[in-house]
């Protein structure tokens, strides 16, 4: 039996569905998704594993001009998931179609778009806040650059055209052994996910610029016999202003964001755990590059 094995990064602004497109096609739940841009902060890797081919996504952080230490960070991530890519995703967003289309002028496509080498399929997401006339015009549009193997339409919420897309991947899917053992799903431990099951629940619960301040330390990771698995936690924020605004009144916001994020972990990690929080205060983390390291923004 012929196996065709390759690598597939997903690219595009913030908030077009990237990261509800890799869970639609791995049926799990591994990146977080939120109606706030950035909130992808690293490359996740998820392997969609059959008999006949195994596809690896990267999902990456959207794609902005960087303004602060941290954006570059996150442009690099991009740029080395682009590197890897055998095809590459480039998705846009139906109903902002026309701010959307200016990315093709952008220095960073025009890169992609210049090497032949690479498979590029162009995702139109959200097409059911659409309508007909309008993706139409976006069709034709996208055609006349001539820059994509294929240009197809999907909605991720609504599981529509998927299928159709993972033909095309499979199509253009080079003939290579699996990368991946059968049954592996990802490549970062599962402390990671931990965390960024935490920052999902920031996400959901703190407004302004709150969530975009925070960085989850996981302090420890205990599995105990026949007890639940102990984890601590720490909810990193950048001023001394910012802390009462996680704890919330008399502990209250902190305590949900604990209830929350529990149970979150525990659907995924499918077992019961006990989670504890803390908020700890690091000047500018976002700014300074030895903190940067050791949350693993590494370049
Ligand atoms: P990312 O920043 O590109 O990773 O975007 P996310 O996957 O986090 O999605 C951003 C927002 O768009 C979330 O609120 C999603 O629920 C929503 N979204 C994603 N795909 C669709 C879609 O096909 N239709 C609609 N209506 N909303 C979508
Ligand atoms: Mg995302």
């Amino acid at each position: 039996m012929k196996i065709k094995s390759g690598f597939v990064t997903i690219i595009g602004k913030p908030n077009v569905g990237k990261s509800t497109l890799m869970n639609v096609l791995l049926k799990e739940n591994l990146s977080i998704i939120t109606n706030k841009p950035q909130t992808t902060r690293k490359r996740i890797l998820g392997i969609l594993d059959e008999e006949n081919f195994q596809i690896i996504f990267l999902d990456t952080p959207g794609i902005l001009k960087p303004e602060y230490l941290l954006q570059e960070k996150l442009l690099h991530f991009i740029s080395t998931s682009i590197n890897d890519a055998d095809i590459l995703i480039i998705m846009i967003n139906l109903n902002e179609f026309e701010s959307q289309k200016k990315i093709f002028e952008e220095e960073i496509f025009t890169k992609i778009f210049s090497d032949k080498k690479k498979t590029k399929l162009l995702v139109i997401n959200k097409i059911d806040l659409g309508n007909e006339a309008k993706l139409k015009n976006a069709i034709k549009y996208l055609e006349d650059l001539k820059y994509f193997h294929s240009i197809i339409p999907i909605s991720a919420t609504e599981n529509y055209n998927i299928d159709s897309l993972l033909d095309f991947i499979f199509e253009f899917l080079p003939e290579h052994p699996k990368y991946y053992p059968e049954d592996q799903l990802t490549d970062e431990p599962e402390k990671f996910f931990v965390a960024e099951k935490i920052r999902e629940k920031v996400f959901e619960l703190y407004k302004d610029e709150i969530p975009y301040s925070v960085e989850i330390e996981i302090d420890q990771f205990l599995e105990r016999e026949n007890r639940k698995d102990f984890i601590s936690a720490s909810i990193i924020v950048e001023r001394d202003s910012q802390k009462p605004i996680i704890l919330g009144k008399k502990g209250s916001a902190i305590k949900k964001l604990g209830e929350l994020s529990r149970k979150s972990i525990e659907e995924f990690l499918m077992r019961e755990v006990f989670l504890e929080l803390f908020v700890k205060v690091k000047p500018n983390w976002r700014k300074d590059e030895n903190m940067l390291k050791n949350f693993g923004y590494t370049n």
